[in-house]
């Protein structure tokens, strides 16, 4: 696969907060019910934290009670990338920036009562949030 952004190792370094390069760039996982955006209730726009690559919409973030900020569709199919992972001894579908590349979390089929039934568990750290101007 190849991203609209590409960067090398030492640029994404320089770029990203530690701990922001440690989820973004070498998929790690944010301790639960400490991310900054999972209490976020305001209606806005979710992007990647690493490119600005639009992600959400915050109508579509409900309370899973997992602990990270938890989605139930991408603002677009195309907007993210669905990868098997079998890491950690579990067969999992890792989600990435379909722009960068960059870990964002993953998706489980466990959103019950939401439209898509997925769960799009992601990372605060791998998100940023620009709330819509109010009128
Ligand atoms: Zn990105």
């Amino acid at each position: 696969m190849t991203y609209s952004v590409e960067k090398s190792d030492a640029e994404w370094r320089a770029e990203l907060t530690p701990e922001q390069y440690a989820v973004l760039r070498q998929a790690g996982t944010e301790r639960p019910w400490t991310g900054e955006l999972l209490d976020e209730q305001r209606a806005g726009l979710y992007t990647c934290a690493a490119c600005g690559s639009e992600l959400f919409q915050s109508g579509t973030k409900f309370d899973s009670h997992c602990g990270w900020p938890s989605f139930y569709e991408s603002i677009r199919p195309e907007a993210v990338e669905l990868i098997d992972d079998s890491s950690h001894g579990m067969v999992r579908t890792e989600v990435r920036c379909a722009n960068c590349g960059s870990h964002l979390g993953h998706v489980f089929p466990d959103g019950f009562g939401t439209p898509t039934g997925d769960r799009y568990c992601m990372n605060s750290l791998s998100l940023g949030f620009t709330p819509e101007a109010s009128a």
